[in-house]
């Protein structure tokens, strides 16, 4: 559905993605992990257009990025940050909207949406006319969400949707991810540092990074089991005890 051919992205002097190659199948959950720097950002914003590759190319549905009406196209991907990215000066509702508003939608069409979008994020209703500031971090995620997926995209791009939670409430959000993500079928690329995140959000398809290239691709079992470098050992080993918190059960009220 959507693939990286090698591409190459440079800032300056700095190369950020070197010769990265990845094929993302529909309906699939991938984690990109790695540590902070190694291009996971990057990758992720050069699978949505946002940036262009140096050399390479990236294809979504066998049409390439660079030759795109990449308005339309971007429709087609909902797209949240670590921050959230909300605008202060909107309510969480305006949020939501804007880029259904920006297609063309009129806001009234959208109440519907917007209502079935705060029931699935589990945000209250009348939080949603409250701004940005007036919510607390776990609901600005929320309304991140919502507003990600407010066109009802076929890819869903998140860049560390939860880094910026404290434990408890991210725990609570990344139980509620997994069931969403299971219950919306989409296809699903996830950012991360976090490998215990990845585990358990991502189980099957896990890309670890490496200084602007791909240095492990596969099941979570596989990378923990059979790590193909000591750099991958090394990481795996760094975070294996955090593993064993997120795979127990869940439970929890919502915040
Ligand atoms: P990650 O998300 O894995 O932490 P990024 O993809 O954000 O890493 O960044 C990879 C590298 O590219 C880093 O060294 C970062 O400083 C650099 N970089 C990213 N975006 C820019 C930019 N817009 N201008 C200059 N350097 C950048
Ligand atoms: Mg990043």
């Amino acid at each position: 559905m959507l693939s990286v051919i090698d591409a190459t992205k440079r800032f300056g002097e700095h190369t950020a993605l070197s010769g990265v190659s990845l094929e993302i199948g529909a309906a699939t959950t991938t984690a990109l992990i790695g540590p902070s720097g190694c291009g996971k950002s990057t990758l992720l914003r050069l699978m949505i257009g946002l940036i262009k590759p140096d050399a390479g190319r990236v294809e979504f549905d066998g049409v390439n990025l660079a030759q795109a009406d990449l308005v339309s196209m971007r429709r087609r991907f909902g797209y949240a940050i670590q921050s959230g990215g909300l605008f202060p000066h909107m309510t969480a509702r305006r949020n939501v909207q804007i880029p259904a508003v920006r297609a063309g939608r009129s806001k009234g069409d959208l109440n519907d949406r917007v209502a079935a979008l705060a029931a699935m994020m589990h945000m209250p209703q009348d939080a949603l006319d409250r701004y940005p500031a007036e919510l607390s971090g776990g609901q600005r995620q929320r309304v991140a969400l919502m507003r990600a997926l407010v066109l009802d995209p076929e890819v869903l791009l998140l860049d560390e949707p939860l880094g910026a939670l404290d434990p408890l409430i991210r725990a609570e959000l990344q139980t509620e991810l997994k069931e969403l993500f299971a219950e919306l079928g989409k296809t699903v690329i996830l950012v991360t540092h976090d490998l215990a995140e990845a585990a358990y959000l991502a189980t099957d398809d896990i890309v670890l990074l490496k200084a602007g290239q791909i240095e492990q691709r596969g099941p979570f079992a596989a990378i923990r089991d059979e790590p193909k470098s000591d750099f991958v050992k090394a990481f795996v080993e760094a975070q294996m005890l955090r593993v064993g918190a997120l795979t127990g059960n869940r439970t929890g009220g919502r915040s």
